[in-house]
């Protein structure tokens, strides 16, 4: 007979999505058939402790390259558990590593932990910082958004989570970029055509979105990508977006318009 306490947290639990069970991303693990997973504590504690879950409990795995396996727990403690994995729910889908990036000037704590997350939701396949001119965010806890990126994508069932680059310069953008993937300069003043229009034109195609800090872009800055041969300057409507609303909206228009929600 369960204590009250336990039967209420048990009631309380999160239940898993059509009796699947929890959604964990294992990045360095193979899975297949018969493949035992062992999961460090982090993640033992939120079977165990969070998600109330035990031995013979079905979980539901993902690492980005095999598809979404069905696992069943073997042991799980404090210290970690064993998964078994027993049958692939879906493979993977090529589409998701063909996602729109999103290169952003890092924001302040919020804005840019909302960018990471929605951008994640929102199918980008990678997250580039980049430092321009009116930067206000000193530095970037990429292990913190990371861990936002890995958790959004646990919680939106992407089978993905998105590449967290490293920050660098505006001036360095040029550096080998891959001449296929057309960047999308969001640009709130000028004479910038309308994004829909530039989207629907590059459906299907790789593609970038450049978004600027709370400051905007330098003229400068703003002359210097004008000149790079895969730009393509846009406009999101005739309103001054606040910056992590520009990436949302452009990763948004672009999944619409030309990405995978067509
Ligand atoms: N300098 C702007 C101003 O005049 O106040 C503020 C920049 S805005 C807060 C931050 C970034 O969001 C911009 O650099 C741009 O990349 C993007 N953005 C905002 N509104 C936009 C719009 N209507 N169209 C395209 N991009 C926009």
């Amino acid at each position: 007979m369960t204590d009250p306490q336990t039967a209420l947290l048990d009631a309380l639990a999160p239940a898993p999505p059509s009796g699947q069970g929890p959604r964990l991303y294992v990045a360095d693990t193979d899975l297949a058939e018969g493949a035992s997973v062992a999961l460090p504590a982090p993640q033992a504690h939120y079977l165990r402790s969070v998600m109330r879950r035990g031995p013979g409990d079905t979980v539901v795995l993902f690492n980005g390259r095999d598809g979404e396996w069905q696992a069943a727990i073997e042991t799980l403690s404090k210290t970690g558990a064993t998964v078994l994995c027993r049958a692939c729910l879906r493979p993977q889908p090529e589409g998701e590593a063909n996602g729109p990036w999103l290169l952003f000037a890092p924001l302040k704590r919020g804005p840019v932990d909302l960018l990471a997350e929605k951008a994640t939701e929102l199918g980008a396949a990678r997250l580039q910082p980049v430092v321009t001119r009116f930067t206000t965010a000193a530095r970037v806890n990429a292990t913190r958004l990371r861990s936002l990126t890995i958790e959004a994508a646990e919680q939106c069932r992407r089978l993905s989570v998105p590449d967290m680059a490293d920050p660098m310069p505006l001036a360095r953008l040029g550096d080998g970029w891959p001449a296929d993937r057309t960047l999308f300069v969001l640009a709130e003043r000028g004479e910038a055509p309308p994004a829909a229009a530039a989207f629907a034109a590059h459906a299907g195609a790789p593609a970038a979105l450049l978004v600027g800090p709370e400051g905007g872009f330098a003229d400068s800055e703003l002359d210097g990508l004008r000149h790079l041969p895969f730009v393509t300057f846009v406009r999101l409507g005739p309103r001054v977006l606040r910056a992590e609303t520009a990436a949302i909206a452009g990763l948004t228009l672009w999944q619409a318009l030309a990405g995978d929600w067509r």
